[in-house]
């Protein structure tokens, strides 16, 4: 991991955020792709003696990207490996859902690997690279109330495995990580019942933490996961085996 360079999207906050300091932790430098102000983590990068720059990027948007790639070339000399996080939710239950929070949910959680991956290729062919997609419980087990949220994030595993498959000989990994219930704004505005009934069937009986994710994609993308690509990595406290 040392002095390679990361894009971390959706990595000012939450899952992203812990991702990028773990990596930082590890020797690497990060960029982040967010909508957010990224400024937080890239102090705490910077803190820890390792360079980062944040770029305010749609990922849904294939041009944006583009150019925000080409940036972080510019600025940081290399893309050695790409973090697709950025993601949404807009629940509701598919009788009730509108067209927009179909499509909005699509674009930000799946197009956007589709985007960020299509840009950093064109990169990481001459140089090999690896790339990790969270995914979520909800793609792989589904969810009522979530079936946009959860055909983005099965879609990220069809796509992951296409890629594996297609650029492995050009030393391309491509992985997922399939997180479960982790203690973020995202969860956070769950009522606390839907949340006690959820622990009472988790068998470690505790939410995931955003470094537990952190420590699962520092493994896929280091040297230690050198021989994995297409794989689906379930980080769940077992809610889902
Ligand atoms: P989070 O705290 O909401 O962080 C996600 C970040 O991505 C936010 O800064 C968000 O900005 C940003 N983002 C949203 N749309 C974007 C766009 N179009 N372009 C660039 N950045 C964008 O979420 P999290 O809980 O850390 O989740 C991170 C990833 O893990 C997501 O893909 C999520 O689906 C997945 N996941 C999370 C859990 C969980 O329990 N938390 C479980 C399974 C999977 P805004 O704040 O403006 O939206």
């Amino acid at each position: 991991m040392k002095d390679t360079v990361t894009i971390v999207t959706g990595g000012s906050q939450g899952i992203g955020r812990a991702i990028a300091d773990f990596l930082a932790d590890k020797g690497g430098n990060i960029a982040v792709f967010d909508i957010v102000d990224g400024s937080e983590t890239v102090n705490s990068v910077t803190g820890k003696g390792r360079r980062s720059e944040f770029f305010s990027v749609d990922v849904s948007n294939l041009s944006a990207v583009e150019a925000a790639v080409d940036g972080v070339v510019k600025k940081m000399g290399k893309i050695d490996n790409l973090v697709n996080n950025a993601g949404i939710t807009a629940d509701k239950l598919l009788l009730r859902m509108k067209e927009d929070e179909w499509d909005r949910v699509i674009r930000v959680n799946l197009k956007s690997a589709f985007n960020c991956t299509k840009a950093v290729l064109r990169h990481m062919l001459k140089t090999g690279g690896s790339i990790v997609s969270i995914s979520s419980i909800a793609g792989v087990m589904g969810n009522p109330g979530q079936s946009n949220y959860a055909a983005s994030k099965a879609g990220l595993i069809g796509f992951t495995k296409s890629i594996a498959k297609e650029y492995g000989e050009r030393n391309i990994r491509a992985n997922i990580v399939a997180p479960g219930f982790i203690k973020t704004k995202m969860t956070e505005i769950l009522d606390e019942k839907s949340k006690e009934e959820m622990l009472k069937m988790i068998p470690l009986k505790k939410y995931g933490e955003p470094s537990d994710i952190a420590h699962a994609v520092y493994f896929l993308l280091s040297e230690y996961g050198s021989y994995i690509t297409g794989e689906v990595i379930n980080v769940n406290g077992g809610l889902h085996m």
